[in-house]
């Protein structure tokens, strides 16, 4: 290219790169590893802060310092040996601080075709590259936050594609890569929904979810054929003004926590030895059966037992035998009892059993029977066989009862009575059980 500006004077020369609406400068080639700054044009000023009177005719190694000057002349030389435009990006360290450039030098030729001059444009992209490096760094991030999640997480886009999944998502739901890199959402589907409990449900609700962008889905429990139990979590991703981009979900495996809990809830609730429920549950029951007997008045009783002597079987026969007496105790009440019914142990060897929907003579009935089939149950002792006795006190609900604690009481009443009729009896609030009489 022929140097236009050969001849001219820096204050000329300037004035001509004035009208670039970019970054200027020309330089001087004095040698390969000489070059001199000729011009700087106003908008190269106001960039750099440098001025065009105090650093046109400078030596570049004057302006810069060792490092920046042997960068500059590098790429300068590559200009001015390969005789043809070049551009690159470079970073300089400017008295407003550190900036990045992208920079294109074209060589200004004389007429023996010696390059006597370089053209140089300048753009500053410090915030391009910034924002480069911010957007590496938040896929970086995400990246790790995706290999590394213990949830499944699966993106759609607005159209419901499957955008991104993690790692962790093909192995909870063992949906192969293939059918993901394909895209191919109904295989996905069928691959989760046929480990499912309740599938239908499951579509239900995912199309629910699908038609409301806005609704957040917080922990919403899923059961699998295989026993396991997912948590989901889900929420809509949206853009700026509010742009639909579409929906994260995440899976999460709680089947751990699920059987911790179930088992804390079943400890708490039950008592060890017996697998009986314990004191706490058994009030619960009390409170709403009494409730719901008072309220639609219907009848309701209870049983209150306690096994007779049962220090001297201990004594006797060891704490152990004791125990087993316990455990046998509350299998052959079980095994007599409906699922609504409620047995507990009340503590020691006192047991009581709420019987829902009825009435006196019903519950008298099942206590006679219970006595006689825990006297006609066989144990092993050391010292041979031995048998035990239960004493039993049946009542129902009173319409004079205001709280549910007069039931107990009543009960607990009327097992003192039938230890002190005798032991090995049944005991009601109308007197000893007439069935005594004739235990068959
Ligand atoms: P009564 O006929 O008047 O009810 O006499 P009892 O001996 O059954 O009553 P007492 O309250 O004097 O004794 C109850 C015994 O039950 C004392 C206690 O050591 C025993 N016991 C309480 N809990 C357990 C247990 O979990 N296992 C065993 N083996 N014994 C227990
Ligand atoms: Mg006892
Ligand atoms: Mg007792």
């Amino acid at each position: 290219m022929d140097d236009i500006s050969s001849n001219r004077d820096p204050a000329e020369l300037r004035k001509m790169l004035d009208y670039l609406g970019v970054a200027a400068f020309l330089i001087d080639v004095d040698s390969h590893d000489a070059f001199r700054l000729a011009a700087i044009n106003a908008r190269h000023e106001q960039l750099t802060g440098m001025k065009h009177d105090d650093v046109a005719g400078c030596s570049v190694d004057d302006l810069l310092s060792p490092e920046m000057a042997a960068n500059v002349k590098g790429n300068y030389r590559l200009c001015v040996e390969g005789r043809a435009a070049t551009d690159y990006r470079e970073v300089l360290d400017l008295p407003a601080g550190r900036t990045y450039w992208h920079t294109a030098l074209v060589p200004l030729m004389d007429d023996t075709g010696r390059i006597t001059r370089l053209l140089g444009t300048a753009h500053e992209i410090s915030d391009t590259l910034h924002l480069e490096l911010e957007t590496r760094y938040q896929s970086t991030v995400l990246s790790a936050y995706l290999d590394e999640s213990p949830d499944g997480i699966l993106v759609v886009d607005a159209d419901n594609t499957m955008r991104t999944w993690n790692r962790r998502f093909l192995e909870l739901w063992s949906i192969p890569e293939a059918v993901m890199e394909a895209r191919d959402g109904e295989a996905a589907l069928k691959a989760v929904t046929d480990q499912l409990v309740d599938p239908e449900d499951f579509i239900e609700r995912v199309k629910a979810l699908y038609a409301s962008l806005e609704e957040e889905e917080q922990g919403m429990r899923i059961d699998m054929k295989d026993g396991r139990v997912l948590e989901r979590y889900s929420r809509g991703l949206h853009g700026p003004a509010g742009v639909y981009w579409g929906r994260i979900w995440f899976y999460r495996d709680v089947t751990d926590r699920e059987r911790m809990t179930e088992e804390l809830r079943r400890l708490s609730q039950t008592d060890p030895l017996t697998g009986a429920a314990n004191r706490r549950v058994f009030m619960d029951v009390l409170r709403e059966e009494y409730e719901r007997a008072r309220r639609y008045r219907h009848p309701l009783s209870m049983l209150m037992l306690d096994l007779d002597r049962f220090k001297q079987i201990n004594d006797g026969h060891g704490h152990a035998a004791g125990d087993e007496v316990l455990k046998r105790f509350v299998d052959v009440c079980t095994q007599a009892l409906r699922s609504s019914d409620c047995l507990a142990r009340m503590g020691g060897e006192e047991f009581a059993i709420l019987l829902p929907e009825t009435d006196l003579h019903a519950a008298t009935r099942l206590a006679e029977r219970l006595r006689i089939s825990v006297a006609a149950m066989v144990f092993a002792g050391a010292d041979g066989p031995f048998a035990v006795t239960v004493s039993i006190g049946v009542t129902d609900l009173d319409e004079e009862d205001t709280a549910e604690d007069h039931l107990l009481t009543r009960a607990d009443k009327c097992l003192y009575a039938a230890k002190a009729e005798g032991r090995n009896c049944v005991f009601t609030a109308q007197g000893l059980s007439q069935c005594r009489q004739h235990p068959a």
